[in-house]
């Protein structure tokens, strides 16, 4: 096995998520950042660049100069994938450009701008057969693959209620307006997409919800605001959903319960128990029974085996959280890559979320705002 080389589009100066993504990317020691387009801005670009150390010959002044460029360098030099962590009207192209053009793709959460945008990349995944990953991190999370192991090895029965928060309070007032770069491209509409809220953090909750039960939304009732006057998308979002089993839910995804940090939470329960798991304890997993007291799962114990240990680093007690879930996700595809240099099985076995995943991602966007603009009371969710 070697190193695996990685190149980023976004993650310039100032920005959120491209260095949390190269910290992942770089935590178990399998990739290394190489290679960058940072910024629409080429100076800026370079700043960065040297911010993260890298040779200045590999850091180019658009993503269409680095396609370009990292394709005409020998195998043994160019990159072997690209994570994409622009906001979102600027995943398409380069994702797009990368696939055609040889490399594998990372591209952050939701997958793209549009539902079509998304629908087009799952046909280029397909036809070019590069592996694309999608960062719906809180899937990484130790715990939350343990609860995931014991519903579907019936831990809690038949699954029947499932309750998903992710209430944030940064959005409760207008911070777009004071220059606040995450904010600015989140609120707007020609460069977060369809859906603010919704989207940003509603497709988190909506895949986690999926991933944990085992279980697919069928139907959903949407009820979404913007309460922030003058904001142009929605900042706050609760929906009434179906599953496939029978199984009902409530989705709660708002960016206006102010003072909250990012408290996720999702309880579970079936006919014989519930589990329970939060962002904001993510090393405890809290399992209820009706006829025994409550337990408490805790991250890098002996007694966890399965996914649970694989994606933990260090013995109980030591916090592990956010950096290392994006980080299992990472190792999960890196893992998906040379499985597929060495014997090209079992990369699709392995667990990322992916192509299917982000698409879902969007049609929930379009799902929801079509029902929080409908008078039937349930909208099918496909
Ligand atoms: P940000 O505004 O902090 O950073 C975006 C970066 O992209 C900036 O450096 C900007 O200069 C750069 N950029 C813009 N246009 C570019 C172009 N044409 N070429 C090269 N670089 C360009 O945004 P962010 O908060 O880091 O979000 C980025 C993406 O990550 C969004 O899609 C967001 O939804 C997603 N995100 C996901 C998570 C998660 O938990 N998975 C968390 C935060 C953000």
């Amino acid at each position: 096995m070697r190193t695996l080389r990685m190149g980023m589009v976004g993650g310039g100066p100032g920005s959120f998520i491209g260095r949390i993504h190269r910290l992942a990317a770089e935590l178990d020691g399998d990739a290394e950042l190489v290679c960058g387009a940072f910024s629409s801005d080429a100076k800026r670009s370079q700043e960065a660049g040297q911010a993260y150390r890298l040779d200045a010959s590999r850091v180019y002044a658009s993503y269409r100069q680095m396609m370009e460029a990292e394709k005409a360098l020998s195998a043994d030099q160019r990159m072997d994938y690209v994570a994409v962590v622009t906001p979102n009207h600027v995943h398409y192209e380069p994702a797009r450009l990368a696939l055609q053009g040889g490399f594998h793709v990372v591209v952050d959460k939701p997958l793209s701008f549009s539902l079509e945008e998304a629908q087009s990349l799952h046909e280029i995944v397909k036809h070019t057969g590069q592996l694309l990953a999608v960062t719906y991190a809180y899937s990484g999370y130790p715990m939350v693959k343990q609860a995931r192991a014991l519903i579907a090895q019936g831990a809690v029965g038949t699954v029947r209620k499932i309750f998903i928060e992710y209430t944030q309070g940064w959005l409760s007032t207008e911070l777009e307006k004071s220059g606040h770069k995450q904010a600015s491209w989140r609120t707007d509409p020609t460069r977060s997409g369809a859906g603010g809220a919704i989207g940003d953090i509603g497709t988190h909750a909506a895949h986690l919800a999926e991933y944990v039960s085992g279980r697919r939304i069928t139907h959903l009732n949407a009820l979404i605001n913007t309460y922030v006057p003058g904001r142009r998308l929605d900042d706050d979002s609760s929906l009434l959903l179906r599953f496939d089993n029978g199984a009902t839910g409530v989705l709660v995804a708002t960016q206006v319960a102010a003072g909250e940090e990012n408290n996720l939470v999702i309880r579970v329960y079936g006919e014989q128990g519930g589990l329970e798991w939060s962002q904001l304890e993510p090393n405890s997993l809290i399992q209820r029974s009706p006829d025994k007291p409550m337990q408490v799962w805790r991250a890098g114990s002996n007694y966890l085996g399965g996914a649970a240990a694989a994606n933990t680093r260090t013995p109980p007690g030591h916090p592990e959280g956010y950096l290392e879930a994006f980080a299992n996700i990472y190792t999960a595809f890196h893992n998906a890559i040379n499985a597929r240099s060495t014997n090209g099985a079992a990369a699709g076995e392995l667990d990322f979320p992916g192509i299917a995943d982000g698409v879902r991602g969007m049609a929930f966007i379009e799902t929801a705002l079509r029902s929080a603009h409908s008078s039937e009371k349930w909208t099918e969710f496909v």
